[in-house]
């Protein structure tokens, strides 16, 4: 299909249901499928776990937006990223990871996977030759993420693709934070997209999922071996809510664009605020690549408070209208101390992120609101 963005996110993998003619596609609410004879499943359903219709349009949907060949659907954002590295690499094997990855995704490679036999470097993704010496001849894999949580780092998608593979390795990109409204990976050279679709793609706080999306069906296919050997699928009535969220991505990004802008303007003026972290800031050290990148900024701002950790202790606690949680992406406002909360597993780690840091998570709200709030906070 031909067709832009906004219509894909409402039209792909989402045709009427050619039985009914109901116009959102069903949620398929069964563990398994009647066989015509023995060896013989209609459609190819055989058992949930290896394929759901509901599974299905979410999957259709994100390969079409993201703009590549397949994208399987998980139960979680983590539990894509152990499948792609279970499926993808062998023990013994390297990968490079971000040194300021999200908290989860770095204590899957240094708690899980490493006891599985992988090993791996933390390198400042913004800085290729950083990432080239990192390499050993056992790369497979650079991991990336950009914009990163929560220093809101920026990595040069295409200037990475081109490193990994004159190695022979592949390059993915987490692209939660961006959602493909704002940065296609794959077009630009990336081989495999993560998302946790908990984020920005679902976009309401009511559900947890995970997706990988491929730029070539064969690197798929041993991924989707182990999606159905593992297990950890997206659920129906979580593709569900999550399709359902999906369709209006491109109208809620450009929200949270305008008002994410509005919240770093006005937090650079602020006297309580030492430094804000947001890429569409011309002083941001990624700003270049990113205005290349990406379509727009994202809705994602992160600040160091001028009083210390005390301080953005405090600024989260009096934050109103900002909710003080853990994740993101939402059409509420969310806000958070990484050091005490989301990050806390990298604590002592080369990823371990300042103590007066605090992320918000910028929703849709009357942006003025959120200033008002964010004014008695920073009080
Ligand atoms: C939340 C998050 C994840 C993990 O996803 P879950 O759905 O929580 O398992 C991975 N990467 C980034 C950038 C995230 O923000």
């Amino acid at each position: 299909m031909n067709y832009g963005f906004e219509t894909l996110a409402i039209h792909a993998g989402q045709e009427p249901d050619p039985r009914t003619g109901a116009v959102v596609p069903p949620i398929y609410a069964t563990s398994t499928y009647a066989q015509d004879a023995v060896g013989s499943p209609r459609l190819g359903y055989e058992y949930s776990r290896s394929g759901n219709p509901t599974r299905d349009a979410l999957q259709e949907c994100l390969a079409a937006l993201e703009g590549g060949r397949r994208a399987l659907a998980f139960a979680s954002g983590l539990a894509a990223e152990d499948t792609l590295l279970r499926a993808v690499c062998r023990p013994g094997d390297h990968v490079v990871i971000p040194d300021d990855a999200y908290g989860g995704t770095f204590r899957l490679f240094a708690k899980v996977a490493e006891r599985w036999g992988l090993t791996w470097t933390a390198a400042h993704m913004s800085d290729v030759d950083a990432v080239r010496a990192a390499m050993t001849g056992r790369t497979r894999v650079i991991w990336t993420e950009t914009p990163t949580n929560p220093l809101l780092g920026i990595a040069d998608i295409s200037a990475l693709a081109g490193l990994a593979h004159e190695h022979d390795a592949i390059l993915v990109v987490d692209n939660t934070f961006a959602s493909p409204y704002l940065q296609q990976p794959i077009a630009l050279g990336a081989d495999v997209v993560v998302h946790s679709t908990t984020k920005y793609i679902g976009g309401h706080s009511d559900v947890v999922g995970g997706a990988l999306v491929f730029a070539d069906a064969a690197l798929a296919e041993p991924v989707a071996f182990h999606q159905n050997a593992m297990g950890g699928v997206d659920g129906p009535f979580d593709a569900w809510l999550t399709l359902r969220g999906v369709r209006t991505l491109g109208v809620r990004m450009d929200r949270h664009c305008d008002n994410a802008e509005r919240v770093a303007e006005y937090l650079t003026r602020h006297r309580a605020v030492a430094t804000v972290l947001y890429p569409g800031l011309s002083d941001h050290p990624g700003h270049e690549i990113a205005a290349k990148q990406m379509r727009r900024f994202g809705g994602m701002v992160s600040f160091r408070a001028a009083g210390g950790e005390q301080h953005a202790i405090e600024i989260c606690n009096r934050a109103r209208l900002f909710v003080l949680a853990e994740s993101l992406g939402g059409v509420e406002s969310l806000i958070e101390h990484p050091g005490r909360m989301t990050h806390a597993s990298a604590a002592g780690s080369p990823l371990e992120v300042p103590a007066d840091l605090v992320r918000l998570s910028v929703g849709i709200e009357t942006v003025d609101d959120l200033l008002a709030d964010l004014e008695q906070a920073l009080a």
